[in-house]
């Protein structure tokens, strides 16, 4: 048997109603710390990737290391790339599809789960297909472009019975776990105004990159990185946003950014009178998280990317060893299918659809110059 860790031991391998079916070959033995006979099934979740970019490549390493899933499939409609991916992973030629042959993935048996790692206008549509071939999904951010989207996205995959969780990485890494313990169990008491923001510069970026077309993007700096400004606010404080205001910036690139924005700053106000700021930018770097409570600070800076992140409280600074944010993320999500549980809120559907609409009440914000109000 492959490297068997007291961590891999899948106890309620019975199958469940309401998820796709792993089938697992099944082996028995003792585990020598409860002295009880366990079943581990030796498997790992088959992931096939749908989309063989940047982050797609990120992703491959995460799967590399992982723990309980596997790259076993690849999505792509560049011969070139299913090529040399087939090669570098070792990927059966049975496992690979393009966007023309996708459906046919419901008859392969091999193939567990699809993580959607398409820009983000093609996140709906290749989900739901996904779903309706019967896999488990991974979306990346953000989910889609509206919360009806979203709502779709997510009764397709329950109508499916299959799973369906947002890539949201940083709910694993460990920065991020104490910043979300300060701030919930109040540690240097109410938090009372949070400053999140991300940016990266663009200069350059060829004027066909999808992230400039609205319709594969959805949107500018907001709908790239705006769900990790929102996503830390709200599981700092255990609160959902009831405002918004906001405001567009003006172009400093206008020969780039003609259809989507450039950049954007917005105010979410929160029931227990907290105030978040949040600036997402594409013509200047910026990675930084700070909190301001009654007794005291925390911050993170780098804060969002990938790392190496550096915490500091007004008392000392805090650092955790770097991991490897995808691999922790697809172990989460990989041992919970596979012991064919529920996956947990945080990263599920719904909680990418709680982040759309305050993405779409920033929008609206933005574009009237109201005050909206989330309900
Ligand atoms: P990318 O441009 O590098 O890759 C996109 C892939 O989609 C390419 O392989 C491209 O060939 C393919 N594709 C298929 N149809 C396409 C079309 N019509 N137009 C353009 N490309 C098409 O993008 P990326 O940076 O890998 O981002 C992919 C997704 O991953 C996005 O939703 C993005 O928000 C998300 N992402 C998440 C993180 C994270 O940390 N969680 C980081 C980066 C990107």
């Amino acid at each position: 048997m492959n490297k068997v860790s007291r961590r891999s031991f899948v106890k309620n391998i019975g199958l469940g109603a309401g998820s796709a079916t792993i089938l697992p070959m099944l082996v028995s033995f003792e585990d020598h710390l409860t002295n009880r006979k366990q079943t581990f099934s030796g498997k790992k979740l088959n992931i096939a990737l749908c989309g063989l970019g940047r982050y797609a490549n990120i992703l491959a390493n995460g799967l590399a290391e992982s723990e309980f899933c596997q790259l076993s499939g690849i999505i792509t409609g560049t011969p070139e790339k299913a090529e040399s991916w087939k090669r570098k992973y070792s990927i059966p030629e049975k496992n690979i599809y393009n966007y023309e042959s996708f459906d046919k993935i419901a008859d392969n048996k091999d193939i567990d789960l699809i993580y959607v790692v398409l820009p983000n206008g093609m996140h709906k549509e290749y989900t739901i297909r996904a779903a309706k071939a019967g896999k488990h999904v991974i979306v990346e951010k953000p989910m889609a472009f509206t919360v009806k989207d979203c709502q779709e996205m997510i009764d397709a995959c329950k109508n499916a019975k299959v799973q369906l969780a947002v890539g949201y990485r940083l709910h694993y890494e460990p920065h991020h776990i104490e910043i979300k313990r300060l701030g919930q169990e109040k540690v240097f008491g109410k938090v009372r105004l949070i400053h999140a923001s991300l940016g990266y510069n663009l200069t350059g970026v060829p004027l066909d990159d999808w992230h400039l077309n609205k319709s594969l993007a959805g949107g500018g700096a907001l709908m790239n990185l705006g769900v990790y400004c929102i996503q830390s606010n709200r599981y700092v404080l255990g609160e959902e946003p009831i405002s918004v205001t906001a405001q567009f910036a003006p172009k400093t690139m206008p020969e780039l950014f003609i259809e989507v924005e450039e950049n954007i700053t917005w105010q979410l106000n929160f029931p227990s009178g907290a105030i978040c700021t949040s600036t997402v930018a594409s013509n200047c770097n910026i990675d930084r998280f700070y909190a301001s409570a009654e007794n005291g600070f925390f911050e993170l800076s780098p804060a969002i990317s990938y790392g190496p992140f550096k915490g500091r409280t007004g008392e000392k600074e805090f650092d955790f060893p770097v991991i490897n944010q995808q691999a922790a993320q697809l172990d989460g999500i990989g041992k919970l299918i596979l012991k064919e549980q529920g996956l947990p809120s945080h990263i599920s559907g719904e909680e990418g659809l709680k982040d759309m609409r305050v993405i779409e009440g920033i929008y609206k914000a933005a574009e009237t110059g109201d005050k909206i109000e989330l309900s």
